[in-house]
């Protein structure tokens, strides 16, 4: 099935599938593949946001999100993976790599505190070099040296990479992280769920079982994750509704854990696999879809770092939260610009009658509704 279809402008959902999605959303039932199917390809633009209104109305109220400002800390550029959608990374003997010392990481966290920022996430390549003791020094000691922070140590993508180096099973190696105090091993690195996908581009990344393996482990340690998705490669629609399901069915099987997901759109300059932008419309509309059919996650995030203040659109599409990125390389390299006119997003959530309120991080385990939902 192609993704065309819903940019002739639709016509509008049939009346009956309407009344039935409202009254599903609502109450949280399932809203199937075929449904979100039909859903993408008919519905008016307003159709899809007063759909995902009412699934976002369930956990938040209404003109109520959250935010807060974020730096994504590259600490190495050097990875072997080679996906083609990537602008960021460099074999390890190529002229440009580098991997950020202890103090060089301290730096750009300096840097986020100047912003007054609260967050960091760590991001960096399959560096066939680190092993699994220079992740637990490097995360030890920042935890160590700023206490007020909150970290995203790594990505599921890395720490599948780090395990499999180190001859370690995803148990024991996210055993290990625990023990040394990691809180957070996010869903970054998923892109498109889909073994398919996963073959056409990043076939030296990792197939879809393995990636929910090695997450079902970072949970079951006790550490928290998310889910992620990135769209406008050239992902057919059955590939991205499949990765919505999959998604949500590992949701229930994890017991909720998962407590946010993210979408953002592939960002295509200097890449192997180059393309164009992904429309804004486009993106909203997906947003959109996605509250509606991830049913059983609380906090769905809009994309500041690939869509500048218009992400804050998405926070009535169904998003109810974001970040103020300060930095991230991986995104700027494949042409993202990051503005620190921090003021100037916030005015956009403003003008759209929303109240914007800095959050404490989300706490690890099951996700609560904001408000009386559920
Ligand atoms: S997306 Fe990540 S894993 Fe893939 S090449 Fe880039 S740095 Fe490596």
């Amino acid at each position: 099935m192609t993704l065309a279809s819903p940019f002739t402008a639709p016509e509008g959902a049939r009346p009956a599938l309407l009344t039935t999605l409202g009254a599903q959303v609502a109450a949280g039932a399932r809203v199937s593949v075929a449904d979100a199917a039909e859903l993408w390809a008919t519905a008016t633009d307003a159709e899809l946001q007063a759909l995902a209104g009412r699934a976002r109305a369930r956990f938040h109220a209404e003109d109520d999100a959250t935010y807060l400002k974020m730096a994504i800390v590259n600490y190495t550029n050097v990875c072997v993976a080679r996906c083609d959608y990537c602008a960021f990374y460099r074999f390890p003997d190529a002229p440009d790599t580098y991997l950020l010392s202890f103090e060089q990481v301290c730096a750009r966290i300096d840097a986020l505190l100047a912003h007054g920022g609260t967050m960091v996430g760590f991001n960096g390549g399959f560096h066939p070099g680190l092993g699994i003791e220079h992740y637990l020094d490097l995360f030890t000691r920042v935890r160590a040296r700023y206490p007020g922070v909150s970290f995203y140590e790594m990505t599921v993508a890395e720490f599948m990479f780090v395990a499999k180096r180190q001859k370690l099973s995803y148990a024991e190696a996210a055993a290990r992280f625990a023990a040394s105090g990691t809180r957070w091993i996010t869903g970054g690195g998923a892109e498109i769920l889909d073994d398919h996908f996963r073959l056409r581009h990043s076939p030296g990344k990792y197939k879809v079982e393995d990636y929910l393996d090695a997450q079902r482990a970072i949970l079951g340690a006790g550490m928290g994750s998310t889910g992620t998705m990135v769209i406008g490669f050239d992902e057919s629609l059955d590939e991205r509704l499949g990765h919505l399901d999959r998604l949500r069915h590992f949701q229930d099987e994890v017991g909720g854990r998962l407590t946010s997901f993210l979408c953002w759109t592939y960002k295509p300059y200097h890449t192997e696999l180059g393309g164009s932008e992904l429309p804004l419309r486009e993106y909203l509309r997906w947003l959109a879809l996605c509250r509606i059919m991830l049913d059983n996650i609380v906090h769905i995030r809009t994309s500041v770092l690939t869509r500048n203040e218009s992400a804050l659109l998405g926070l009535r599409y169904g998003a109810n939260d974001f970040d103020l990125p300060t930095e991230d390389e991986v995104t700027q390299k494949a042409g993202a610009t990051i503005s620190h006119d921090f003021d100037a997003v916030l005015a956009a959530g403003a003008a759209l009658g929303l109240r914007l309120r800095y959050r404490a991080p989300f706490p690890v385990g099951p996700g609560q509704a904001a408000h009386g939902g559920r």
